[in-house]
């Protein structure tokens, strides 16, 4: 049983402040990840659920009980570092066995211990080579196998992929994803790469400047973004912005924006001002009759789709179409909007209305 809940939570460092008032919950079992550009403050997050760094101020609940001021050493919480820091004069089971056999484990339950941790990763002909040896994937497990042979309540891991080249990322990815779903373990995760997070992650942190900006699963991030940020930092290409200046009223399911009417979901409240008007790629269609007219500028073929860039009354969006579409540099088109899809922005606060 792991489960961690966040609280409050703040560091500062001298005048700076790393993370601003953070608060979310982390369930037993849960592939967590903390997503956000550099410099966000995933990494000073990890370190403080570690114990690695001391919080300013805030709560870290393990299991209900309160660790914020406790050392790594009495957590009970593995850190997986980018570098994997492995032992090169070592063999690998060794590297495995070190931590058991530093904390005065018997002879024979180290070799069990091993042996198991070994087969849940695929590397048992592997123990008595040296590590120096090994391929890049294969120091992973390694030092996959030296985190989990401890068998804590939870594991925290920056970046741990962030070495490898890309193809080998993504094989590497799925496996870590397998190994959790076989061993339950509660896992923490820190990433820049969007893509990995959708991909991996049970739910999501997006982070950005010390702030919390959305907390949810991959689904309810992608499709009801809280900001603007996040509905720019999630999904490739993003997410399209229309500015426009206008009112809507508690239960409006239309917006007046570049001479034309939009559906939109229903308000629940009023709101005046600024506005974006948030649509996806794949949520735009390209049609002859579409009442908002459009020049295409640019026709990206990606197999099986496109991404056709076009020129609007309101800015520059790009739509993403079934490969079989024609559309061509030059043309005039027309572009329609489902009304489900639409996030409306207030362009001030960067917050999606609702
Ligand atoms: P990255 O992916 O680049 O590591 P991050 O989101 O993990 O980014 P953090 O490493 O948490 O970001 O850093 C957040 C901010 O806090 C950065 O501006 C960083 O320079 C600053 N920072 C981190 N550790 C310290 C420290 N020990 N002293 C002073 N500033 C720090």
């Amino acid at each position: 049983m792991a489960q961690i809940v966040i609280r409050n939570l703040k560091k500062e460092f001298g005048d700076f402040t790393a993370v601003r008032e953070s608060s979310f919950t982390i369930e037993d079992g849960e592939f967590f990840m903390l997503l956000g550009p550099s410099g966000c403050g995933k990494t000073t997050t990890l370190r403080m659920i570690a114990g690695l760094e001391l919080p300013t101020s805030g709560e870290i609940l393990l299991d209900g009980e309160e660790i914020s001021q406790r050392p790594p050493s009495e957590r009970d919480i593995a850190f997986v570092f980018q570098m994997f820091a492995l032992y090169p004069h070592m063999n690998v089971r060794k590297n495995i066995s070190y931590p058991l056999v530093s904390q005065g484990m018997p002879r024979a339950k180290v070799k069990e211990k091993v042996a198991e941790v070994a087969r849940i990763l695929g590397i048992e002909d592997m123990l008595d080579r040296p590590v120096g040896g090994l391929s890049g994937g294969d120091r992973q497990r390694v030092a996959l196998g030296r985190a989990i042979v401890r068998e804590p309540k939870a594991f925290m891991m920056d970046e741990p992929l962030g070495a490898l080249d890309a193809e080998f990322r993504e094989h590497m990815a799925e496996e870590l994803r397998a190994l959790h779903d076989r061993m339950g373990a509660t896992t923490v995760y820190v990433t820049h790469d969007q893509l990995e997070a959708m991909q991996m992650g049970d739910k999501i942190v997006v982070m950005n400047n010390a702030v919390v900006e959305q907390f949810g699963t991959p689904q309810e991030i992608y499709d009801k973004p809280a900001t603007m940020f996040v509905a720019d930092f999630i999904g490739s290409p993003p997410m399209n912005f229309l500015p426009f200046h206008g009112a809507i009223h508690p239960g409006a399911t239309e917006v007046e924006m570049h001479g034309g009417r939009f559906g939109v979901p229903a308000a629940r409240g009023a709101f005046e001002g600024d506005m974006a008007f948030g649509v996806r790629p794949e949520h735009i269609r390209i049609s002859d009759d579409g009442a908002f007219r459009a020049e295409v500028v640019a026709v990206e073929y990606l197999g099986t789709t496109q991404i056709v860039t076009l020129n609007t009354a309101g800015g520059e969006v790009k739509a993403r179409i079934p490969a079989h579409q024609v559309a061509r540099a030059g043309e005039t088109v027309g572009l329609g909007f489902n009304a489900s899809t639409i996030t409306l922005f207030d362009r001030q606060s960067g917050r999606a209305l609702k």
